[in-house]
Formats: C-alpha cells, sequence, structure tokens
C-alpha cells in the first residue's frame, strides 16, 4: 500500500473528485488505482475564501512498486506504515502470578490496564471515585443543586478527568510507534464514532465517553481484570532492603485492608493532591513543575465561526470551528488558549469543598451556543512559586479559595464582562452573550481571584486575539475563573525504565506524573507504562 499526504481538493468537492485527484497525483489511469481509505482529513482555512479539505490518502494500486520508484525524491509518496500495534511480551495462558495493580481509571490508567489485560496479566484496578453512571449523577449535582460530593466529581470516577469534557483526541507528542492509534482503534471498539479514525481533529464528546468507559470496563473484565471502586489508595508500603534499595511492597486502602503489591502504576490524575502529598511524606521522588492559570471565556459560536471560516461558517463538513491562540507579553509571559470547546458549555470543575475551578466540555454534536476556551498564562515553580514540591498544590488551592469567595461561596464562578476587564471595573450586568456555566456566574471582578501579573498579561494578550479573531475582544464577551487545573503542579520523576527515580516496582504515569496533558497522550503513556511494567514483571 502507498501512503499520498497532502492532498488538497476544494472544500465542496464531489465524492468522484478524491479518486481523480490520486491518480493525477500520481499520473496513473483510473483502472491502475485498485481502491483507497482516507487515513486522515483536516481543512486548510488560511483562505477564508478558497477553504481546502486535506487528505491522507493510503492506495493500492496494480503497478506499485513502478509508482514508488517514480516517486522516490517525494517526501508526500510513500510506502504506508504499519500502524498496527504488537505486543512487546506476552504473559503465560493462564498466568497465575503476581497481578499488576493500576490505581485510577482515568484514561491513562484505563489503556494501562487494558494493555496488561490483553498481554494476560489480570491487573487489579484501584479507583477512588464510582462507576461512571453514578458518578454522572454526583457530577450533575454540582452543576444543578450545588452539592458537590469530593470522591465523585468531574475529576474522580470511572473515566477520569476527560468524562465531562469535549473529549478531544489529538495531541503533539512524538509517536513513531504510533500508539495513538492503538488508542484510538480501541476507543472505536468501545463504541467511539468511527470518523476518529480518520479526522484530524477528532472529538468524542461527553455523552459518547461514558458508554465507552464501560465498554472498555467490560473487556478488561473478560479478560481477568478486576475493578474496585470508591476505593482509594491512603498510603504506599515501601521497603528499603540493605543495600538501600527502595521499592514498593504494598497499598494501604480506604476500606482498611492492605493490598499486597510490587509491581504498581500510578494514574491518579492532576487533581490527586492527597495522594501526591503522602507520597512526597513516604519520600517518593517529586519535583515541582510548571503549568498554568487563567479563566474560561465564552464567545457565541457563530462570531467564531464567520471569523474562522467566514462565507462558509455552519458548512457542515467543518463543523463548529475551533482556535488556538497564544501572545508573548511585555512582561515575558506567554498568554494562550487551552482545552478550546467549539458548541460546548463551561462546566463547575472543583474536586474540593470551597474552592470554584472553571473547565469546558461539550457533546459529540458540539451543537451549543457558546464557544469556550481556557485563557492561560505560565507560571513557573522558581519565579511564581517557590517553596517545593507541594508549593504548586498551595497556589491552586490559594486562587480556588479565592474565586469560591468572589463567586459567593457558593460553587457560582465569579465572572466578568471583557470590557469591564480592561477598563479594570466590576461587571454589574450582562450584555449580549450569557454564560453557560452552571450553577451560576456572580458578576463581580476577576482581580479578586488571580494574581496581578496573570490579570496584566490576560489584559495584554486579549485585544492581540481581537486582532487575530475579529470578534474575540467584544466588551461583551464574558470571562469566568478560576482555570487553574491546566496539568500537574509536580512531576512524579521515573527513569527510562518508567519506575519512580527511587522507589522500584512504582511506575509514576499519565498527568498526574508530568508525563502527559490530554486524553489521548495520557492513554498512550498508559500503554508504554504497561509495556515496561508486563517486561519487568515476565522477565
Ligand atoms: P485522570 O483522568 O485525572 O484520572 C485519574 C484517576 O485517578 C481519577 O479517576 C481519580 O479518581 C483516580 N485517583 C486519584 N487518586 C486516587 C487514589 N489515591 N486512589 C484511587 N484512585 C485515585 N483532555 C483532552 O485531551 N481533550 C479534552 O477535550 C479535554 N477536556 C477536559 C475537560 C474537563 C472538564 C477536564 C477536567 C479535563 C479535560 N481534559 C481534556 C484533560 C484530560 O481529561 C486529562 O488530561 C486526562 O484525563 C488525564 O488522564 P489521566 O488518566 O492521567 O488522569
Amino acid at each position: 500500500m502507498l501512503r499520498i499526504n497532502e492532498l488538497k481538493l476544494p472544500l465542496d468537492h464531489a465524492a468522484e473528485d478524491l479518486p481523480a485527484a490520486i491518480c493525477a497525483r500520481l499520473d496513473i489511469a483510473p483502472e491502475e488505482l485498485v481502491r483507497f481509505t482516507i487515513f486522515r482529513r483536516g481543512n486548510d482555512a488560511r483562505k477564508k475564501h478558497a477553504i481546502l479539505l486535506t487528505y491522507v490518502v493510503d492506495c493500492v494500486l496494480a503497478n506499485e512498486a513502478e509508482v514508488l520508484a517514480r516517486f522516490a525524491d517525494d517526501q508526500n509518496v510513500k510506502p504506508t506504515p504499519d500502524t498496527s500495534y504488537k505486543f512487546p511480551v506476552m504473559a503465560p495462558e493462564d498466568w497465575d502470578g503476581e497481578r499488576p495493580v493500576v490505581i485510577g481509571a482515568g484514561p491513562c490508567g484505563l489503556l494501562a490496564a487494558l494493555i496488561l489485560a490483553q498481554m494476560g496479566l489480570k491487573p487489579i484496578i484501584i479507583e477512588r471515585g464510582k462507576a461512571v453512571r453514578e458518578r454522572t449523577k454526583d457530577t450533575w449535582g454540582l452543576w444543578r443543586r450545588s452539592v458537590l460530593e469530593p470522591e465523585s466529581n468531574v475529576q474522580f470516577g470511572e473515566g477520569g478527568a476527560g468524562t465531562f469534557s469535549d473529549g478531544k483526541l489529538y495531541s503533539r507528542i512524538k509517536d513513531p510507534r504510533h500508539l495513538g492509534r492503538k488508542v484510538l482503534v480501541e476507543f472505536v471498539k468501545a463504541g467511539a464514532p468511527d470518523d476518529i479514525l480518520t479526522e484530524a481533529h477528532p472529538h468524542i464528546g461527553t455523552f459518547r465517553l461514558v458508554t465507552m468507559v464501560m465498554s472498555m470496563r467490560e473487556t478488561i473484565e473478560s479478560l481477568g481484570g478486576e475493578y474496585r471502586f470508591q476505593t482509594r489508595v491512603e498510603d504506599f508500603e515501601i521497603e528499603t532492603a540493605a543495600d538501600g534499595e527502595r521499592r514498593i511492597a504494598g497499598l494501604h486502602l480506604s476500606d482498611g485492608s492492605f493490598l499486597p503489591a510490587r509491581h504498581v502504576i500510578m494514574a491518579v490524575g492532576h487533581s490527586a493532591r492527597d495522594t501526591f502529598q503522602v507520597l512526597y511524606d513516604r519520600g517518593v521522588h517529586i519535583e515541582a513543575k510548571p503549568f498554568a492559570i487563567g479563566v474560561r471565556i465564552e464567545h457565541p459560536q457563530s462570531w467564531i465561526d464567520t471569523a474562522r471560516y467566514g462565507p462558509s461558517a455552519g458548512n457542515k463538513i467543518l463543523g463548529p470551528a475551533a482556535y488556538s491562540i497564544s501572545h508573548k507579553c511585555r512582561n515575558g509571559r506567554t498568554v494562550y488558549s487551552f482545552c478550546m470547546c467549539p458548541g460546548g458549555r463551561v462546566v463547575a470543575a472543583t474536586s474540593e469543598e470551597g474552592r470554584v475551578v472553571t473547565n469546558g466540555m461539550s457533546q459529540y454534536s458540539r451543537a451549543e451556543f457558546n464557544a469556550n476556551s481556557g485563557i492561560v498564562v505560565d507560571i513557573d515553580p522558581n519565579r511564581d512559586y517557590p517553596g517545593g514540591p507541594m508549593a504548586g498544590m498551595a497556589f491552586q488551592r490559594h486562587w480556588e479559595s479565592l474565586a469560591f469567595e468572589a463567586g459567593g461561596r457558593n460553587y457560582m464562578a465569579p465572572g466578568q464582562k471583557l470590557g469591564d476587564f480592561l477598563a479594570d471595573r466590576p461587571s454589574t450586568e450582562f450584555g449580549s452573550v450569557i454564560p453557560s456555566y452552571k450553577p451560576g456566574v456572580h458578576l463581580t471582578e476577576l482581580k479578586k481571584c488571580l494574581p496581578d501579573y496573570v490579570i496584566e498579561s490576560i489584559r495584554e494578550a486579549l485585544p492581540a486575539f481581537g486582532r487575530m479573531v475579529p470578534g474575540y475582544d467584544h466588551p461583551d464577551v464574558v470571562m469566568t475563573g478560576v482555570e487553574t487545573r491546566t496539568s500537574s503542579p509536580v512531576r512524579i520523576t521515573r527513569g527510562k525504565d518508567c519506575q519512580s527515580l527511587n522507589t522500584r516496582g512504582l511506575y509514576p504515569a499519565g498527568e498526574g506524573a508530568g508525563y502527559a496533558g490530554g486524553i489521548l497522550s495520557a492513554a498512550v503513556d498508559g500503554i508504554k507504562v504497561a509495556e515496561a511494567l508486563a517486561t519487568e514483571l515476565l522477565k
């Protein structure tokens, strides 16, 4: 099979134009093209009046060797790479040796557990939150009734932090082994729409994610895996050998039991602050890590569509428009859009009482009225929160608590109109943009709950964003806060063998350990770490 990259056709092209374009590109007669499949489809909207669809296609030809030879110097015509997944090791049939443990059933833990189960290692999955259906009710409880369940919410429970999300499934990680493809293939087997395999910027949306996560659990259980929900890992038993080597020996669980375990994947996500503290207290190597904080911004989706797609706004193939923008400020900081959700809503994303955190989600249809995105400012441990590995957590908590105060102490988010924010005055009434955050938005001043340098940076960036996306800095646009859980404030550093630098048998993984940022990269990291664990366990 042969792959063509960068095949461009007009947005409104007919179906038969694609095989014709393939034949023209390869300079072959139509009968020489046996069949083709679309590997990926994206769009190039740099010229709003002439938007192009960009294809990557795999073709079976009658005379493949001859065509490849003719295009030997063309980087966009190459043999199709083998993207199939190959297990590095497999357990002997009916493995009854040690069972690896996975802490956390987010995308990282889920893929780690699936790979371990497919290798025949029958993992045990420990998850502090509830199974996804019950968890959904608790999560909506905060949004509808202002009742937070600290162990079952947007951050904690089966499916992890990305379950109530836009379900964006792309990442900029280097992926020479095509592990991202393995993740997408498993997601489709579990019920995700087929188009995630071909879209350049695939997404699933919340509703489908919930059923997909349940289906993956059934697969893992059918392979001998075991889930323990509503069970939090409270402490880690670490033994030290005569030569000083430290090794994980087991886990103390919230039901009072002790689980002996010598191979543990720790995929706890960026909000497991209590778990980070216990690991730190037990001497596991942890470092402070940069992250970002800021606000969520909302525009009517139609404004973004028009700014991005001009006369093609609303086109079904293009769907609701997304954006990704950044601005380098005079003070040296970078302000950037984060986790942009077209046609979605802003959600209450705290996991701790007395704190307010924003984030965004959408359904597969992305049909809601507003577009939302984080607008965040990079911050650095040395400059902004010195004081050791746990200082980033204290920093996040401080601003989240101030947001709770500024919102009225009832889980409403503090909000401000963009025009008032730039003019440094409190907002008192909404204009043409109505925010979507539930349980509600309390108009005030966002400077009450963000550091001065963050306010200053965002004030400089918004007019610059308005020049990139016309209408972006309209005075009625609403911002809510605070967006603090952009990534983990710590890195639980691991070596080349994926084990903690100073605790054998402990495999820090995913976003919480500082090795991923987003659903796809967390899932890919889960595969890598599961492979490393299995290779070590079976050697
Ligand atoms: P998590 O998903 O955080 O999972 C960690 C799991 O560990 C949790 O289920 C938690 O309950 C469990 N846990 C924690 N501590 C313990 C303990 N001590 N004992 C037992 N269990 C424990 N990313 C995207 O790529 N696209 C998006 O569209 C997107 N939208 C998002 C929207 C929202 C509202 C949020 C909150 C996040 C979004 N993200 C998105 C980010 C994405 O969800 C995370 O990057 C991803 O979930 C990280 O995966 P993870 O498995 O490493 O950790």
